[in-house]
């Protein structure tokens, strides 16, 4: 049986990322992954095939309508849909083979097969053993340490029967060969919206029915306030407090979907393609947790203290098995800090300086905290906020929806959050991640030189604003 100091469960942004770090550090490494291809949800079902087909939905609406206000007149507009599910695979496995490459360049065990545990030891370690796709057991590996990076699988609800077709999830939605007529979305969550705008703008016609009583309600409200206005602009038919009761196939146009509406009235609505996006749940289904003792909380994820070690020594979780925001990037810092701390190193994550990303048009994202959590925590803040409006390059990229908002303390003037809807706003927030990861105030944001002119320099000027010194507004 061969033996490692460690051995991670799943090779996603989690578990991928943790392996190439801690062969790094110099430890004997495997990485065991159930799934062909190495990558996780992420690359494979995930953040990259959504912003493949996010990217190139743009550019098909762009030539459709969008480029005449630049001058630019283009003939008739077609979709080759092949053509582009063709390049979101090709990305794909680009990216997927590019870690095993990683794996190989930093001697990285790359073992296939579903790995579980077996509450045997070998000395000190714990036996782990990988399954093979007949459900055979193709090989046993003792392990040091053993890190659980399983992720994660699709939620669902009541009275909503799947066939992963007509009524799927993300994995189908990333991959109909057909553009629906009428694709209705349950949860206006971040897959809901990312993917209800991929096929929106593609021909679809798109419902989206939300059970919560507004838009992105864990965000600042005036970012929901403003994207649910654009969205609406965009043709999205937004329907919030709505309780889904079913959701199946059938009915004239292939599937149909039955929800209470707010006055608790019965609706039904006739599509030929259903997305269910309400959330995903941990996984760690056929781990055998309980053959070392280790037990899921009431909501199914790992529990874990702040190093990211379980209640079984030698034994640790991280990424979408563990409470906490399913992100990808978030995942993989916690599997970089998890490894450096079985390293004998201070691996660390900081909460506050996570973003969250929403890859629609515009993009929304936002960092630390929000007005109301100060409010509650009687924190003062100042706000500072500036409009795509009132920035040189934003009116060049004719893409002026939105605004940038920064708080900071009202005495420290330390930046304790921040709020961005508007074109690539994904990418602006990295500065205020890194403003906030060095407890940056917005003084220093706003001394610090944005090249002009660039959306960047809308940042500097929110962090000025929140000083009561914005120049261009
Ligand atoms: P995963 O990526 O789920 O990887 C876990 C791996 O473990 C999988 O490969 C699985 O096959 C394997 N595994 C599970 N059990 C076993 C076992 N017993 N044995 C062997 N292998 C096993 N996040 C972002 O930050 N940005 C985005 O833009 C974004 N877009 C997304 C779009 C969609 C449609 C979806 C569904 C998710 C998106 N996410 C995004 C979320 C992101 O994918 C996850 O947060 C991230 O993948 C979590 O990483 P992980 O390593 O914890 O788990
Ligand atoms: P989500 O939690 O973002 O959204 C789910 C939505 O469904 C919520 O708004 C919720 O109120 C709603 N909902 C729940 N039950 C409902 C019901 N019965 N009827 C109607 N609506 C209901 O989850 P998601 O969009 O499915 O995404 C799953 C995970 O993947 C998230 O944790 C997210 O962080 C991650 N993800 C991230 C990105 C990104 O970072 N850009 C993109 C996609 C997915």
């Amino acid at each position: 049986m061969d033996s490692y100091d460690l051995v991670i469960i799943g090779a996603g942004p989690g578990g991928y990322v943790a392996a190439i770090r801690a062969a790094q550090l110099g430890l004997k490494v495997a990485c065991i992954e159930k799934d062909a291809t190495l990558g996780g949800t992420c690359l494979n079902v995930g953040c990259i095939p959504s912003k493949a087909l996010l990217e190139s939905s743009e550019k098909y609406e762009e030539a459709m309508g969008h480029l005449k206000a630049h001058g630019v007149l283009v003939g008739e507009v077609g979709l080759d849909l092949p053509v582009m599910l063709g390049r979101k695979d090709k990305i794909v496995k680009q990216l997927t083979s590019g870690v095993a490459m990683l794996f190989r360049k930093n001697k990285v065990a790359e073992l296939h097969g579903f790995g579980r545990f077996t509450g045997e030891q070998e000395g000190e370690a714990k036996v782990i053993e990988i399954v093979d796709g007949e459900g055979k057991v193709s090989q046993r590996v003792a392990a040091k340490h053993v890190l659980i990076a399983t992720g994660s699988k699709v939620a669902t609800i009541p009275g909503v029967e799947l066939d992963y077709d007509k009524v799927g999830t993300s994995t189908e939605a990333l991959a109909w060969t057909e553009v629906p007529k009428h694709l209705v979305v349950i949860g206006a969550g971040v897959i809901g919206l990312e993917l209800g705008s991929v096929w929106s703008r593609l021909g679809a016609k798109v419902t989206v029915l939300e059970y919560m009583p507004k838009m992105l309600p864990s965000m600042d409200p005036e970012v929901g306030r403003t994207a649910e206005k654009l969205f609406k602009r965009q043709g999205l038919d937004l329907r919030f407090g709505v309780k889904v009761t079913s959701a199946k196939v059938g009915g004239p146009e292939g599937a149909q979907v039955s929800y209470e509406d707010g006055e608790g009235k019965a609706q039904t609505l006739d599509c030929d393609r259903v997305l269910v996006a309400v959330g995903r749940r941990p996984m760690t289904d056929g781990l055998q947790l309980d053959t070392i003792g280790l037990a899921t909380n009431q909501r199914g994820f790992i529990e874990v203290d702040e190093h990211y070690a379980t209640k079984v020594a030698g034994v640790w979780a991280v990424g979408d098995v563990i409470p906490g925001p399913m992100l990808a990037h978030l995942a993989e810092h916690e599997g970089v800090a998890a490894v450096e701390t079985i390293a004998g190193q201070p691996g660390h994550v900081n909460y506050e300086a996570v973003p969250n990303v929403i890859y629609t048009h515009p993009e929304i994202a936002s960092l630390g905290k929000t007005p109301a959590e100060l409010d509650e925590a009687g924190v003062p803040y100042r706000v500072g906020k500036f409009p795509l409006t009132a920035n040189g390059r934003a009116k060049a990229l004719n893409a002026t929806d939105g605004f940038v908002k920064i708080i900071a303390h009202a005495e420290t003037d330390r930046i304790l959050g921040a709020s961005i809807i508007g074109a690539r706003a994904g990418d602006l927030i990295a500065e205020i991640a890194v403003a906030v990861e060095f407890s940056a105030s917005s003084e220093d944001l706003g001394r610090s030189i944005h090249a002009h002119p660039t959306l960047a320099e809308t940042v500097k000027e929110a962090a000025l604003g929140a000083l009561g010194r914005s120049i261009n507004f």
